[in-house]
């Protein structure tokens, strides 16, 4: 059964919901927590949307799509190549991606998020670590990544991840269509049938490295197609039974 779980400010603070047609039903807790419905629900057209997860780290995989390897100029690799985003680069929903000064160059990458549900760590069993998944927008300043030989400036700016809007379980990912929208043209098109590691892979790898705690966000990836983002630009990341996430893109 398809769940679709939301995060978003309810009183001034953040809260957790479970989206039924049209409306949130307020849960006690996170989704991943064994949460008790509150009784409470709100409308979901005038909400202010949070990104639904709470990481500790973020842990991304390069290089996952055969076309996306390719224009990088990359063999296949023969493991997931990891790096990690900083938690405080994670943006919400609807929220603006601020391009740095001192990059020309920055990139927008269309992503299938893991959201772990969770701990799990190197000897632990990990079979239902993987809570659901979400949409995310892997931002790179590309000519920092050439520049530092590795990717920690490139990828660690605030705003350049953003995730949403919802965290949904029971659905199928196996073979969905993935796409990057920038001011409403299709720059990246694949499906998740391309993808060298599949999500479970990746958490198993990961997990056999690092201790994943809930809330724990993993990215799997973006297919071919990168391109640059301007200032004003809309971007849109779209995953199909997962969701659209929309984010605008301004100066710094
Ligand atoms: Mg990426």
């Amino acid at each position: 059964m398809r769940e679709e779980f939301v995060r978003f400010v309810h009183h001034g603070k953040p809260a957790w919901g479970r989206r039924e047609e049209g409306r949130l039903l307020l849960l006690s807790a996170a989704p991943w927590s064994d949460p008790k419905l509150t009784g409470e629900a709100v409308g979901d057209s005038s909400v202010e949307w949070l990104a639904p997860a709470e990481p500790t780290k973020i842990v991304c995989v390069g290089l996952n799509y055969r076309d996306h390897a390719a224009e990088m100029g990359h063999a296949i690799p023969e493991e997931p190549v990891l790096f990690l985003k900083p938690a405080t680069a994670l943006l919400d929903p609807g929220k603006s991606i601020k391009l740095p000064r001192n990059s020309n160059r920055v990139d927008y990458e269309a992503e299938l998020a893991m959201v772990v549900g969770k701990k799990v760590g190197p000897g632990m069993d990990d079979e239902d670590a993987l809570f659901g998944f979400t949409c995310a927008n892997d931002v790179t300043a590309r000519d920092l990544q050439k520049k530092d030989g590795q990717w920690s400036r490139a990828k660690g700016f605030d705003t350049f991840c953003p995730l949403g809007p919802s965290l949904v379980r029971g659905v199928d990912v196996a073979d969905a269509r993935i796409q990057c929208l920038v001011n409403g043209v299709a720059v990246q098109e694949s499906r998740t049938s391309q993808l060298i590691f599949v999500p479970q892979q990746i958490l198993n790898f990961v997990a056999d490295i690092m201790t994943l705690l809930p809330g724990d966000v993993i990215l799997t990836g973006t297919p071919g197609g990168i391109g640059p983002l301007r200032a004003g630009d809309e971007v849109e990341v779209r995953i199909e039974g997962v969701g659209a996430l929309g984010n605008l893109v301004i100066e710094r």
